[in-house]
């Protein structure tokens, strides 16, 4: 008899991993596959205050479920949360997630649970997955070039790379003067646009041992999901094609959406209060003349680089759509220079959240300054909308360079914000024919890439069909768990994770 196929997707807590994760479920849910899509119960909350009960309702062969994050409320305001939140669902997560299985097998009401598609920085689903004899699908989602540099970190560990011989490394032009050039795939990269996590002197440094892990853990999974396309990164995907079989380009997801009108299927999820009116503001601006200002949903400013980033913008003349996210400076969008905010009246949006895919695809705007978060990049190059360039995190710095070098859509600033640079990036990427010709030839390779016969769209399909494929096999046999403290592997990582203000008995 012809099983339904059922994927139960599991996505870090975070909007860059949300995101994607959601997308990729409506896409597997519009092909026939019955999703359970796993919140974490604080944010199901956060998105019922944000975006009311509705958004959660699922739909037929749709459903959200919930597990607790396992962090104390007490804990959220901690100025390093996310070291805090990677630590409680690594650590807290499993037991929930398993229980969740067995609550779905029981009440009956889905067809039993086939596939198992967790986000990066959520491995101990992979354990969970193989207890149970569940066949398991990763979702990287940054682009392939930073899977590779995160699988390289060993590698650059052993060859003495990082940790930082001492703190004088961070500043001294270290970052930008060595060169590696031997991670296959990809062009020569300085030691500083690897990652962020190679800025540290300390061998057992939480992000640098944890993101290590955690993309190795990705490569244990049955299958390998990214949200990039075949053109776009069409080297470094062929050389980690060579050491992984089962990989399934898909992206842009957001453009595989709109290919398949699937976007409107169960609505987004927003942790945040969502502006609906910056979109009426921008049909009342020429094509073209918006300079869209979003530094995604993590970075943090101080109150100078706030002021630099704003004088800078108000330098261009040009009319501006700025999210300030409530967090984005300590104190919130008052901080704001009260001058800047009297000056621009009449040519500016200040917003704290939009719906940003459908701001960028707004034919009102013309450049994006960006932290280069991936998603963020990956949607302004599936608009083709010019980039201004500022990463600060993780994987950003890799994107940047490749946004900037590889394919020719933006232009860097420095660490240090100067209003000056500001504008006359700006300026420069919105006025060359250039950048602009790039950015629209690359919209189009998205396009296609999403379009019946693209790579995005046929790896869409293959990867449907493996999945119909395992919901017809018999249950896998239970595999041991990986090493119990694999995915948190070495004394110094454990050592780090006691030590954090979060530490927790299991
Ligand atoms: N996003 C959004 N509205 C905003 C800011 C961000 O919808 O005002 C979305 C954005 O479209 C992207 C995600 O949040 O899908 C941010 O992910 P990204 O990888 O760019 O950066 P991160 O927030 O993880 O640093």
């Amino acid at each position: 008899m012809a099983k339904t196929p059922h994927a139960l997707v599991v996505p870090y807590p975070g909007s860059g991993n949300i995101n994607p994760a959601l997308q990729l479920a409506k896409l597997l849910h519009g092909r026939g596959v019955y999703v359970t899509f796993v919140n974490t119960e604080h944010n199901h909350r956060r998105v019922v205050a944000a975006e009311g009960a509705a958004a959660l309702r699922g739909r037929e062969g749709f459903r959200f479920e919930t597990i607790p994050d396992g962090l104390l409320d007490a804990d959220r305001d901690a100025a390093d949360y996310d070291i805090g939140l990677s630590v409680a669902t690594s650590r807290r997560c499993a037991a929930p997630l398993r229980e969740l299985v067995a609550r779905l097998e029981l009440d009956g009401a889905a067809p039993p649970v086939t596939c198992m598609v967790f986000t990066a920085l959520m491995s101990f689903a992979l354990d969970v997955a193989r207890e149970l004899g569940i066949p398991t699908m990763a979702l990287w989602g940054g682009s392939a070039a930073s899977l590779m540099t995160h699988m390289r970190f060993r590698e650059l560990r052993e060859r003495g790379y990082i940790p930082l011989k001492d703190e004088s490394f961070l500043t001294n032009g270290h970052l930008d003067t060595t060169v590696i050039d031997w991670i296959p795939g990809m062009p020569p990269i300085s030691l500083g646009d690897i990652s962020s996590f190679v800025r540290t002197t300390d061998p057992d440094d939480f992000n640098l041992r944890f993101n290590e892990t955690e993309a190795n853990n990705c490569t244990k999974a049955g299958a390998l999901i990214l949200n990039t396309f075949d053109d776009l990164e069409a080297d470094v995907l062929a050389a980690l094609r060579r050491e992984y079989r089962r990989i399934y380009t898909v992206g842009p997801l957001g453009s595989l959406l709109d290919a398949g009108a699937g976007r409107a299927a169960t609505g987004g999820l927003s942790l945040w209060k969502q502006d609906t009116e910056c979109t009426a503001w921008l049909d009342t601006q020429e094509p073209g003349s918006v300079v869209y200002v979003n530094f995604g949903s993590l970075t943090v400013l101080t109150q100078a680089q706030l002021a630099e980033f704003a004088w800078g913008i108000a330098a261009t003349g040009r009319p501006f759509l700025w999210v300030v996210r409530e967090n984005l400076v300590p104190g919130g969008p008052a901080e704001l220079p009260a001058e800047f905010v009297a000056e621009t009246v009449g040519r500016r949006c200040l917003t704290t959240w939009c719906a940003q895919e459908q701001v960028l695809h707004h034919r009102a705007v013309g450049c994006f300054v960006t932290h280069n978060g991936w998603n963020s990049t990956c949607e302004g190059i599936a608009a083709g909308v010019p980039m201004v360039c500022w990463p600060g995190f993780a994987d950003q710095y890799t994107n940047c360079k490749y946004a900037c070098e590889a394919w020719g859509v933006g232009l860097r600033l420095d660490t240090e914000v100067r209003r000056e640079q500001v504008a006359g990036h700006v300026k420069q990427v919105m006025e060359s024919e250039e950048t602009r010709g790039n950015a629209a030839r690359w919209k189009a390779k998205a396009e296609v890439a999403a379009r019946p016969g693209g790579s995005s769209y046929e790896n869409m399909q293959s990867m449907v069909e493996a999945i119909n494929s395992l919901s017809l096999s018999s249950p896998t046999t239970p595999q041991p768990k990986l090493n119990d403290r694999e995915y948190l592997h070495g004394r110094g990582l454990e050592f780090t994770m006691n030590c954090c203000q979060f530490a927790m008995s299991d």
